[in-house]
Order: C-alpha cells, then structure tokens, then sequence
C-alpha cells in the first residue's frame, strides 16, 4: 500500500497569456491580476516539498481525463466548448471570475484526469491516500456551467468513478472557504454520495445554506460566521464527521481548499494550519475506521502563496499519516 501524489507541469499554463515559454513560476505582470494564478502550482509543490516524510512520497503526472468520462456529469455540448482550443495571447471569458487561455484546456483535463486516476489507484489497491495538486480547481463547476476559476467537477468525478468500480458509498468532504456548489449539484440526487461543503457564509456564491440537503437527504451544508478559528471551524464540523462516521463510507474524497486561512485575501476565516491538520487527521481517522483508510485529496482554492504553502504541508503530512 502506498501513498502517491498526482502532479502535472503543464496545469501552470493555465490562467497565463503570455506565450508558453514566459509563463514560468512567475507572477503574471501586473495588469494581469488573478487570485488562482499559475504560481499557485509552484506554492504546493513547494508545500508538499517542506519536510522529508513528504518529498520522500512517489509522484505522478496527471494523464488528462478523457472527455467521453466528463460527459457522465457534464452535459456534452458543455464539455465540447470548454475543451474548444484557445490562441496563444487570447483570452476567453466567461464571467468575472473564471476564463479560459491557451493552456487552460489541457490543463483542466489534466486536473480532472488525476482526481479520476486517484479514485482509480484507491479502489483497485495500487494507492491508499492520494493528493491530487492540480489546477483549476473543480468545485464550483456546475452541469452546464463554468464558474468561480473552475470548469469540472473534479471531485464528483472521482466520486462517481469509485461508484462505478465497486464502491457502495463514498463521503465528499468539502472545506474549502467557498460553497462546494458545484459538487452538490453534480452529486444532488445521487443516493450513494454523502456531500458535506462548509463555508463562509455570506461569501460568494452565496449558496450553501443548511436548507439545501439534496435529493436523498445526502448534503450537508455547513455555513461558518466570518471570523471563526480553527477550534470553533473543527467544531461546526464534527456533527458531519459522526455522520460519516454512520455511513461507513468505501472512500472518503476531500475537496482541499485552503481558503479559509486567516492570511487568504478572498475570505474572512481564522483558520491556521495546525486547524487544516487536525480536520484532515480527524477524516483520516474515519478512513482507517471504514474505508480500508482509502482518502483521495483534491486541490481546490488557497490563494495567500506562503499560507498555502503552508498549508498544503500541514495537511499532506496528516492526509499521508499511518496508513
Ligand atoms: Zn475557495
């Protein structure tokens, strides 16, 4: 049994629209300002580099997700355009928020493709724990709808593949600072997915109230007060935890942002890193309990470079401890 982690060079030319020999580790110049900029990648490489436990860990390129495995949660037609080849130097956008360049195509498929082969390396025994570090990051992406930096679901995705190769549950665990809305429409009527998203709340998209509790009874929301620390963040999780602790999930996947730092300029959250440690031990925990310690873990948001450095280190070495 082993731990892995899923990586890929080119998921840094996504976002940059310099041609690609000067969209290097670099900040984009200045006129060109986004939060999920390609050196994010370089931050959590950085991250999952920190201590030797870590860097001792066997890597992988991510292969890209085959576009046909997309269309089993997204519609065709959706695929197809996001897919659609961007010229070098241009710009494609869709919203404030989110837009596609040359590199972004590949670089999706590749983000997409390493949570699909995650799932893939758990349930087939080759893997235990797997960190997928990768962009753009998947939650937010609906059906038909590309939103908040993301294009597809990633984390739906490697749920819905475990299903398909043997799992009878899987648990979808969400921390990032921002709704999982995304995912929970994905997942919405799908008896055989527990979704748990916290967020805060207000914050964009505004969604993620504990009203919305999908098809089966099978959501969880949890809105978190602008504010909150580590310790009262831990807190508002734990009833989700008992309750995946009930379900005895076959696979445990976590959406891992790490937005909800107290350093990260998108969000008013206090959590620190020994928080994003202790919650990842905790899920880690409910894995060697039920699901032959199976936990697969998604990159999503973090946009503070140091904090999610950081981050990325405290929980990849609890993510990766005791198998
Ligand atoms: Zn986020």
């Amino acid at each position: 049994m082993t731990n892995l982690i899923f990586a890929h060079d080119d998921c840094r030319y996504h976002g940059d629209k310099r041609p690609r020999e000067a969209a290097d580790d670099t900040p984009p110049p200045a006129g060109y300002t986004h939060p999920e900029q390609p050196p994010r990648l370089r931050a959590v490489l950085d991250g999952l580099n920190a201590s030797p436990a870590l860097a001792a860990i066997e890597r992988k390129d991510a292969a890209e997700a085959d576009p046909a495995r997309l269309k089993t949660l997204h519609g065709s037609a959706y695929v197809d355009a996001m897919l659609r080849p961007v010229a070098e130097g241009e710009i494609d956008w869709f919203d404030a928020d989110t837009a596609r360049t040359a590199g972004s195509p590949r670089a999706a498929l590749l983000a997409a493709g390493g949570a699909i082969e995650a799932a893939e390396r758990v349930m087939n025994g080759a893997a235990n724990r797997v960190f997928v570090a990768a962009r753009p990051p998947g939650h937010h992406a609906e059906t038909n709808k590309a939103m908040g930096f993301c294009f597809f679901g990633n984390v739906a995705l490697a749920a819905e593949r475990a299903l398909e190769l043997g799992a009878s549950r899987v648990a979808v665990l969400d921390f990032d600072v921002h709704h999982g809305n995304g995912t929970q429409a994905l997942l919405w009527d799908n008896p055989d997915c527990l979704v748990v998203t916290s967020q805060q709340m207000p914050l964009w998209p505004g969604t993620g109230t504990v009203e919305e509790r999908g098809a089966h009874d099978n959501v969880i929301n949890i809105p978190i007060d602008p504010g909150t620390g580590s310790a009262a963040f831990i807190e508002a999780w734990q009833p989700a935890l008992d309750r995946v602790d009930q379900l005895q999930p076959d696979l445990i996947v976590i959406s891992a942002g790490f937005d909800a730092h107290a350093d990260d300029p998108l969000a008013q959250l206090m959590v620190d890193e020994e928080g994003f440690a202790d919650l990842t031990a905790r899920i880690v925990t409910l894995a060697q309990a039920h699901s032959s310690s199976r936990v697969v873990s998604v990159l999503e948001g973090g946009y503070d470079l140091p904090a999610l450095s950081r981050s990325v280190t405290a929980h990849a070495t609890a993510l990766f401890e005791g198998v």
